[in-house]
Formats: structure tokens, sequence, C-alpha cells
């Protein structure tokens, strides 16, 4: 949609800086949910091969009657501990998911693949980067990040490759700002993606300072903290099934925060996550 901003990644493209995340929806639950959001003016939609809906995805994309060159699509890689990552077999592994997720999605590239999870327990990831070099470098992933990576993670990376993460996509929202990693990306050139921007819709939006400011505002919470995102200079991929909300989501763009509210929602920190921190959580 016109009215949402983009920004420029280290690769030279652009990304809208508001769109449409798909976790924990399921595949038809997903090509619904999609087609409202493009209908309503999203033009990026994150999925992942873990969410079990990049078909459902991919149908909403080919039928919601806009342009592919138009559309913003995201999937990840799942590193499950069963797959060897090591060595040629671990890139034909990537190579392989990725292969997989495109027939799903129905598509010849995608916006953006990245690697879902570091697993910092078992090793770095450079031997999975170099798979992700090739997708760049043959254009079936127009760009290439990471999701969840620490400092160790993103230093280690850059010690191995000089192709940078376009972007790192963790959890953030104003309880969890992540402000030293973002410190750290701007230093780099990596973009900072929020998952969890509403923080999944939860005490997050019965915030009374927030709520004040979204009265004095006469806009929603989730609508005051998706503004803080925007101006913070973070992408932010919220989620919903509900037409109402996939709307209000995305109508951000009537409105400023002056300095006391971004003041008053940096104040609501509490340092939680909602999620398991990254750096020390195994899936299997
Ligand atoms: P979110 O912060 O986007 O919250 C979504 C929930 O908030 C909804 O299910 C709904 O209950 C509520 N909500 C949405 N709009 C609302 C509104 N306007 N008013 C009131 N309540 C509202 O949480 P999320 O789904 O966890 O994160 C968004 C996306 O981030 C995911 O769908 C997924 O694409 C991505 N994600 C990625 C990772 C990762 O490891 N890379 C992890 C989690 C999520």
């Amino acid at each position: 949609m016109s009215t949402i901003p983009s920004i420029t990644l280290n690769n030279g493209s652009r990304i809208p800086q508001l769109g449409f995340g798909v976790w924990q929806v399921s595949d038809d639950g997903a090509e619904a949910a999609v087609r409202t959001a493009i209908e309503a003016g999203y033009r990026s939609i994150d999925t992942a091969a873990i969410y079990e809906n990049e078909a459902g995805t991919g149908r909403a994309v080919a039928t919601a009657g806009v342009p592919r060159e138009e559309l913003y699509v995201t999937t990840k890689l799942w590193n499950s501990g069963t797959l060897d990552w090591s060595g040629a077999q671990g890139q034909d592994a990537v190579l392989r998911a990725f292969d997989d997720s495109l027939a799903k999605l129905g598509l010849d590239y995608v916006d953006l693949y990245l690697i879902h999870w570091p697993r910092p327990m078992h090793g770095t990831f450079g031997n999975v980067w170099k798979a992700f070099e090739k997708l760049a470098a043959d254009g079936r992933a127009k760009a290439v990040g990471v999701s969840n990576f620490g400092t160790a993670q993103l230093d280690a990376l850059r010690q191995e490759s000089d192709l940078v993460p376009v972007l790192n996509q963790v959890e953030l929202h104003p309880h969890f700002p992540q402000t030293e990693l973002r410190a750290y990306h701007a230093e780099h050139g990596i973009a900072t993606e929020a998952w969890s921007p509403l923080g999944q819709g939860k005490e997050l939006l019965a915030e009374p300072a927030l709520v004040k400011i979204a009265e004095k505002h006469g806009r929603t919470v989730a609508q005051v903290v998706l503004r803080w995102h925007l101006q913070s200079g973070v992408i932010a991929i919220p989620k919903s099934v509900t037409p109402s909300r996939i709307k209000e989501n995305l109508d951000v763009a009537g409105f400023e925060l002056d300095a006391e509210d971004m003041a008053a929602i940096a104040g609501s920190e509490t340092g939680e996550r909602l999620g398991p921190d990254p750096q020390g959580f195994d899936w299997n």
C-alpha cells in the first residue's frame, strides 16, 4: 500500500515496513487471511516451512489479483536437528528444503529467505549460509537473512562470508525492545524485523500508558504499537485472522507519535520475552 513506507536493505532491495504474519494459522486459514490482507492493502507476507501453511499462502498470492512483482513473500528454512547441516550434504539439504518451500508456495522465487533459528549449541551456520549464497546468486531468493540470531551468531557469519544478512527477524515489542541488538544491526547494515510485534495481543495491549496514548490519538493500542515500530525504523509483521483487525493493523499512517509518546512507550519495557531465548533453546 502506498501509505506504508518501505526500507532499503543492504542489497539495494526494498521491503514494506509493515507486513502480515501467518504463524499458528492453518493452511486453509492462511489462504483466507492472506487474501483478506492483500485485498486490504498489505504487500508483504511472512510464512515459514514449519508453519505448514506455505501452500495456502501461495494460493492466496496466486489468486488475490495483485501482480507477483508487487508482493513481497518471505519464508524460512526450518533447521530440524534430524538433518545434517555439515559439509556438501548439509548444503544440499538446505537447497532441497528451499525447493520444497518454493513448490508449496507455487512460486519461482521468494523475496526473502531466512534461517529460522540459530541453534547455537550445534555450531555455527557458515555451511548453511553457503547454500543461501547460492540462492541469492541465482536470484531464486531475492534477499537472504536470518531470524533469532544473537550478536555471536551474526559475528560468526560475518567471519565466514561477505554476504551480510539483509535483516534479522527477532522477538521485538515495547516490552522487549531489543535495544542492544538493534544497535548492532545498525552498525552492520542489518535491518531489524519484529516478530510478535503486538506482544501476541496479550498484556501489552492493555498497558495503561499505551491506552492513554491511544486515547490521545483516537487510535487503538495495536495501532499505537505498530506506529511505534514504524517510527523506530523496525519492520513489523503483525498477525490476525480477523478481517477488521487485519485492516486496523494496516491503518497506521494518519498519525504521528510525539517524543513524549515515544518516551512513555519506552518506559513500558519489562525485559520479558514471550518466546524462548534463542541462545539457549534447542528444538529437539
Ligand atoms: P503478534 O504480536 O502479531 O500478535 C498476534 C495476535 O495479537 C493475534 O493472534 C491476536 O490475538 C492479537 N491481535 C492482532 N491484531 C490485533 C488488534 N488489532 N487488536 C487486538 N488484538 C490483536 O504475534 P505473532 O503472531 O506471534 O507474530 C507475528 C508474526 O511474526 C507471526 O505470524 C509470524 O509470521 C512471525 N513470527 C516469527 C517467529 C520466528 O521465530 N521467526 C516467531 C513468532 C512469530
